[in-house]
């Protein structure tokens, strides 16, 4: 396992469990790791392969609260320096991590002894430094941009910009490897505008998504469609006045995403929240 450079001085270590991204950027005299795995043990790989690549200290960015993002935090966090997240981002991983770690424990009991139980004593660290909107951070004299581009995977989703490499590093709100991941904490009305959004910065060469290969803004493009066919379908039934059931099967209908029966209901169920005000 190891980090293989996908830009000038970025490297992205795809993790076979979940088939999760976490992308290594190294300055002059400082690094910074982005995404920091789910438990100690994988975060103990992540640095080894991290020190293969580079000596520095480095600052971590959590993308979102997600635990295979986040949990590996405490393992790999250097006192001196920071470990960034959106406010909601951090807010979010404070409220749920426990409520994360105990659905995981129990999915990996029978099939991957190990890792839950790695997961059943991980140190579950939040930032210690968060931000709403913007934070331009300067990376051992390169320039790095954390953005939040709006709501979508989630409410505290950010990207991070390297903008003399071409690179974004989008976190869940682009995967390559799975269909994007409309879980119960999703944006589906918000998503399509916050890919845009990232679609918009410039240049835009390599974008690393969450899961799976780094890919180009064309396929991005093609992801921003289907988040939109998913958003139009959702708010066509709600305006006809049909259960969410209903909705879920017109998704499923008109689009080749992927998409299980069940993240599209939850996809569903969370559109008509938002629509009903009750999100
Ligand atoms: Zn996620």
């Amino acid at each position: 396992m190891r980090f293989v450079e996908v830009a000038d001085r970025v490297f992205v270590l795809r993790y076979p469990i979940l088939d999760v991204n976490s992308t290594l950027i190294v300055g002059d005299g400082e690094a910074m790791l982005v995404d920091t795995l789910a438990t100690g043990r994988q975060a103990t790989d992540l640095g080894e392969a991290a020190r293969a690549i580079t000596s520095f200290p480095w600052v971590l960015v959590n993308t979102h609260h997600h635990f295979d993002h986040c949990f590996g935090n405490a393992a790999l966090a250097d006192s001196a320096r920071p470990v960034w997240a959106h406010e909601e981002a951090n807010r979010l991983l404070l409220a749920t991590g426990e409520a994360q770690r105990a659905a995981w424990a129990a999915r990996w009991a029978a099939t991957d002894p190990v890792h839950a139980a790695d997961l059943a004593t991980v140190e579950i660290r939040g930032a210690s430094d968060t931000f709403a909107q913007e934070l331009p951070l300067d990376l051992g004299g390169r320039l790095i941009h954390l953005k939040h581009l709006g709501r979508g995977h989630t409410a505290g989703d950010i990207v991070v910009q390297v903008p003399d490499a071409g690179v974004v590093i989008a976190g869940d709100l682009v995967e390559e490897s799975a269909a994007p991941d409309y879980g119960d904490d999703s944006y589906p009305l918000h998503w399509p505008e916050t890919v845009a959004a990232l679609l918009r910065l410039d240049p835009l060469t390599t974008v690393v998504p969450g899961h799976g290969a780094p890919v180009d803004a064309a396929f991005v493009k093609a992801q921003h469609e289907v988040l939109t066919t998913v958003e139009w379908t959702l708010r066509d039934a709600y305006g006809d006045g049909l259960p969410a059931e209903d909705a879920a099967r017109a998704v499923l209908d008109k689009t080749s995403l992927g998409l299980t029966p069940d993240a599209a209901l939850t996809a569903a169920r969370r559109a008509y929240a938002d629509l009903s005000g009750t999100a």
